[in-house]
Parts: C-alpha cells; structure tokens; sequence
C-alpha cells in the first residue's frame, strides 16, 4: 500500500524507551513522572466507579469536568469559555492537537511551526495533506526571529502552532511575544493552535501566558491542555482544547467520530480535583525543587546549561565532552552509562550538531541524584 508517512520513522519516545529498559538505565528520556500520584485522586476515581461513572460520557466530555475548566480559565486568564461549545475534552493534548489539524488543513495547506516542536505535530499535519512550514528558533536561547515568523506566511498558511512552555528548550514566551504575535497574525485568518501542556510548571518570576489572555488570539485559537502533565498522570492521556464556538464546532465534527468520548470516571474524579486550586498551583514550586536539585548535582560537570525557565525538562550543552551527534551520544550513554535521555535532533530533523540533550526531571530525588553522578563522571 502507498504510504501516506513514508518518512515517518517509529517515535523517538517509543525507540529509546525500549533501550532504556533493554540497559536498565536511569530513565530521564521520556516526559513522565516516576513517583506516586495523590492517593486522594485514586480515592476519587474509585469513588466515581463504584457510583455509576461506568458507561459512556457526554461526547463533548462530562459537564462537571467542563465547568471546572471553565472556572479555572476565567480565574487564571479573565477569559471565559462557554460550557457547552466551546471546551472539548480529549485523549490528552495529542489529540487535542491532531484534531484540530484534521478539522482545518486541507490538501495543500501550510502550517507553520516553530522548530524544535514536540515530535507529533508535523506527521499530524502530512497525514491531512498539509505542509510542515518551519521556523527555526535560534540555538542556545531559542528565540524566535518574528520577521522571519512573517515572512513565512502565505496565502496558503491555514495554521499557526506554537507551544509555551516550550518543550524541549523550557523557553516560556513573554507577554511582549504573545502581543507580538497577535499583531502578526491580526492581518490574517490563520488559526492558532497553542500548546500549553506545562501551563503550571514556570519557575522563579516567568509567568505563563495563555492565547486565551489576549483577545485576538483567543478567538482564533484552540488552547491544549493536559491533566497528565498537571497531575502526573500522564497514562490516563486525559486533557482538553478550548476555543470558540465556530471552532469548537468543526473540531466537534471530527472528534465525535475519532473519539466520540472520553474515560468517564477520571473524568468525574478530575471534575472535584480541578476545582481544589492548590492541586496546580502548588506544582511550580514542586519542580523548582526537582529542577534546582539536578542543577546544583551538576555543578561539578562539564556539561554547560541555563535553568529552564519552564516545563520539567533540562537541555545539557555536552560540547565541552565530546562533539558526536546527539542522536548517536544518546545511544551511547544507555548502552554504555545506563543513562537516558532524548537526542533533540529528534524534534528538529537536520540539526544533530546541536550538541543538546535533553533530561527529564520528573523524577524521584535518589533517580536525579544517580543521573547527576553518571554525568558528572563524563570527562
Ligand atoms: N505537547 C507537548 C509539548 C508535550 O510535551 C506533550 C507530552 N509529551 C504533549 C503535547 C502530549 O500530551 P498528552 O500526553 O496529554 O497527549
Ligand atoms: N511529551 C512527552 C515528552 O516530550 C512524551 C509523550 C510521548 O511519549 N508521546 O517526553
């Protein structure tokens, strides 16, 4: 059969995390927590079972969920999304994101992304017929050249993806970004897709700064979101999108025979959690502890870093070590150090010369104090 991805190879996530395990390393790669979750939201999943919870939800997702997004969105951002049309909850932000893409590009169709991104985006924009147009953020700080962001659009251009906090740099976008942004795509009808899966995991004064806060783009936007992330659950693959009506209603059209509805106990369980606002908002100091502890352990290294200023990853510059690519360094330290970690070039195709790697540290203390001794041993 005619392949519609012929050069989509297996996801990096996948790739490693099966050598990870092979090695029996230390597993920084792959975004995910590895200690217990709050066993008050194992209380309440149990709970929403033994009372009913067990048969199909709403298609558009259970309406106790949907108010509490609502509310938390309206008190975070000063925007409010209508309950019944405009929040759609998801299979995690994966979803969330591919939907949204098979709603609106059509054959031919440009979509312009900002590289490095998160490894789904451009196989879900070739799968519907769309073409990947990148935009190269600068190494080391990851700034994005708006000029050149500009420059890119066309009148093909039916998308725009951006995500903040940025995965894998950290970078959060500022205030001055976003309205910079707004003022670039306000000439035009490209609808925003915005990534905000770390929305709750920003560190010292950097401040998230939602599409939904900014009214031109709210309106032409679809913001992602993720209660893996938030909750450290990522295996339950349980997040939402919000956008405007118009939007949500083609999104809706799709989604309602992809999907039709998601796992409706979690859903009800996250409905009574999400309301609790400490359950996010005490998140960024819970990763600044995490990230601070990794980075002081690495004070002895060669490895060069800035603390991320969000998101649970860390980019390690390894150029003082050795100048392999990253992908073939990555394959090395599991092989040989029993460490992992994901090789950036993964996100960014044609740029293993980097010498980035990226850690993931969601992790227990003893699990950041064993990587940070494997890569202090590094010469
Ligand atoms: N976007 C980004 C930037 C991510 O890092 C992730 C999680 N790895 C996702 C989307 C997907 O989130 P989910 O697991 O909720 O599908
Ligand atoms: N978002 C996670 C990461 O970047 C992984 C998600 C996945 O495995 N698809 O590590």
């Amino acid at each position: 059969p005619k392949s519609k991805l012929p050069e989509v190879k297996t996801t990096i996530f996948s790739t490693i995390g099966v050598l990870a395990r092979k090695y029996n390393a230390t597993d920084l790669s792959q975004g995910f927590p590895n200690f217990e979750i709050d066993p008050e939201l194992i209380r309440l999943v149990n709970e929403s079972m033994h009372f009913g919870y067990n048969q199909y939800a709403p298609m558009q997702g259970h309406l106790g969920l949907r108010e509490a997004i609502s509310e938390k969105i309206e008190k975070l951002h000063k925007t409010r999304y209508h309950v019944d049309d405009e929040i759609t909850i998801t299979v995690g932000a994966t979803q969330a994101i591919y939907t949204s893409i098979a709603a609106f590009v059509h054959p031919g169709d440009e979509v312009i992304i900002l590289k490095p991104s998160y490894d789904s985006y451009e196989p879900s924009i070739l799968a519907n017929g769309g073409t990947p147009v990148p935009v190269q953020m600068s190494k080391g700080d990851y700034q994005v050249d708006w000029t050149e962001l500009k420059e890119k659009i066309s009148g093909k251009t039916r998308m725009m993806i951006i995500n903040t906090p940025h995965n894998p740099s950290g970078r959060v976008f500022s205030k001055e970004e976003m309205l910079q942004l707004q003022e670039i795509l306000r000439p035009t009808n490209i609808i925003l897709i915005s990534d905000e899966v770390y929305e709750h995991i920003v560190f010292n004064n950097y401040e998230h700064q939602s599409a939904s806060r900014f009214e031109d783009l709210a309106q032409r936007s679809f913001v992602c979101a993720s209660f893996g992330k938030t909750f450290h659950v990522t295996g339950w693959k349980v997040g939402y999108c919000v956008a405007p009506k118009d939007l949500m209603a083609e999104f809706r059209k799709v989604h309602q025979f992809a999907v039709y509805s998601i796992h409706h106990p979690i859903q009800n369980a996250l409905a009574t959690y999400l309301k609790q606002e400490t359950n996010y908002l005490n998140l960024r100091k819970f990763y600044q502890d995490k990230r601070d502890l990794f980075l002081s352990a690495l004070a002895g290294s060669k490895f060069k870093f800035t603390p991320t200023q969000g998101t649970y990853f860390q980019l390690l510059d390894y150029t003082n070590i050795t100048s392999e690519d990253d992908d073939l360094l990555a394959e090395r330290l599991i092989k040989e150090h029993q460490l992992a970690s994901i090789p950036i070039s993964s996100f960014n195709i044609d740029r293993r010369q980097d010498g980035v790697l990226r850690f993931c540290f969601a992790k227990k203390k003893e699990t950041l104090l064993k990587a940070a001794e494997i890569l202090c041993s590094l010469k």
